[in-house]
């Protein structure tokens, strides 16, 4: 075996190994690395930490991979806050959306912004959500709406994974909702499929969709994503989020990574989803933030065995939040999920919703050693608590 540079001993170990039951816990264990990769994650081997350059020992914390955010709006202009005081305030949203607030706004703020200021306008909520251990995010394009915009969003994205050390996958959502001013919408996605995808260039590791009565329609989606797959872009989808158009099964049909929000999903929908390994990306943010009252099916989801991976969906209109801890206490709480489906929805499920399940998400062998070391007795605790900050370190590529 190659000897390591670092090891971290004295450790309990969720390896979220799929080779084992449950979290895949090993305790007391140990993670060795490698040129930023692991090379052991197991049991105590005492040749491996004689060997190594660097030895931490951990005390008996709890190591788990490196938290992953697989569904954000992270990088846009301006904020919603002065409009959710006008709801609260009793300020009905239609007249709010006809002073031209609501999506609307962040679209002109996006768009009135440079590259750099939406670059240090996301770094606080960047570095929020690093504060709760993530090493991997993915980030939305879709507060643009017309080609160069929609580009400036992505490059910002990809610059913030220069800025901070942490793995940043770049999703295109030209397909997000109507530009202003549109009045033909198949025109826009015309413009999507001639004008944007073929122009990216590796800008996008994926292109999503909103697929909704108040979005897109199915046959609109189904030809960007035809578009897409021409290109090797794999897709995912914003669907049955407020109605059920049958987006997760139109999902499943172009084996999309995942199908989030799934609230409105029905059986079809979800046997598609299973039988193409289409990961399910719940989102309870929105849920409370928008105070739904229609549970995603978790009872169904979990009973046909798709994947569940939980996220943020951080944006600043429907679900402001920028601690993935929190959507993991509020999936447990509002959508009833079990402590082990929180921590697997974080980590390995989360890799699989972005294609990098090969790369991240559990501590095996091969791996990126992306690890989050915990300062607390039972894992139980990091879904449990509200606005703790338990993390002791995050370990990102080995360091
Ligand atoms: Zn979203």
């Amino acid at each position: 075996m190659t000897q390591p540079d670092r090891v971290w001993f004295n450790a309990r170990l969720a390896t979220l190994d799929p080779a084992l039951p449950g979290l895949g816990v090993v305790e007391p264990g140990m993670v060795a690395a490698k040129d930023g990769r692991i090379v052991y994650a197991g049991p105590l081997e005492e040749r491996l930490l004689r060997q190594a350059t660097e030895r931490i020992d951990c005390n008996g914390r709890w190591i788990t991979p490196g938290l992953i955010d697989c569904h954000t709006h992270l990088v846009y202009g301006g904020n919603r806050a002065r409009e959710f005081e006008q709801r609260l305030d009793g300020v009905p949203y239609e007249a709010i959306a006809r002073a031209g607030g609501g999506i609307a706004a962040t679209v002109r703020a996006t768009r009135n912004a440079s590259e750099d200021q939406l670059v240090a306008s996301a770094l606080p909520r960047l570095d929020a959500l690093l504060a709760d251990g993530v090493t991997s995010i993915e980030i939305k394009s879709g507060y643009g709406l017309d080609r160069d915009s929609e580009f400036r969003l992505l490059r910002a994205a990809r610059r913030l994974g220069q800025e901070r050390r942490v793995t940043v996958r770049t999703t295109y959502l030209g397909a997000h909702a109507t530009p202003p001013g549109c009045t033909n919408l198949d025109r826009y996605v015309d413009e999507i499929i001639t004008d944007h995808l073929p122009a990216l260039n590796g800008l996008a590791d994926a292109v999503d969709g909103f697929c909704e009565g108040i979005a897109f329609s199915p046959a609109q989606i189904e030809r960007i994503f035809t578009a897409a797959q021409g290109l090797g872009l794999p897709v995912k989808l914003h669907a049955d989020q407020l109605s059920n158009l049958h987006g997760a099964a139109l999902a499943a049909r172009f084996q999309a990574l995942s199908a989030d929000h799934l609230e409105c999903t029905d059986e079809a929908g979800i046997a598609a989803m299973a039988q193409a390994g289409t990961v399910a990306v719940l989102l309870p943010g929105a849920f409370y933030t928008l105070r739904e009252t229609r549970l995603p099916p978790i009872a169904a989801l979990r009973q046909a065995g798709v994947p569940m991976a939980i996220s943020t969906d951080c944006n600043p209109g429907t679900s402001p939040m920028t601690s993935l801890l929190l959507a993991m206490n509020m999936a447990a709480t509002l959508f009833r999920l079990t402590v082990t489906e929180c921590l697997t929805g974080v980590t390995r499920h989360a890799a699989q919703a972005l294609g990098l399940h090969h790369d991240t998400g559990s501590l095996t062998a091969d791996k990126a050693c992306d690890l989050a070391i915990w300062s607390v007795t039972d894992l139980a605790e990091l879904v449990q608590a509200l606005g703790a900050r338990p993390l002791f370190a995050r370990i990102w590529r080995g360091q």
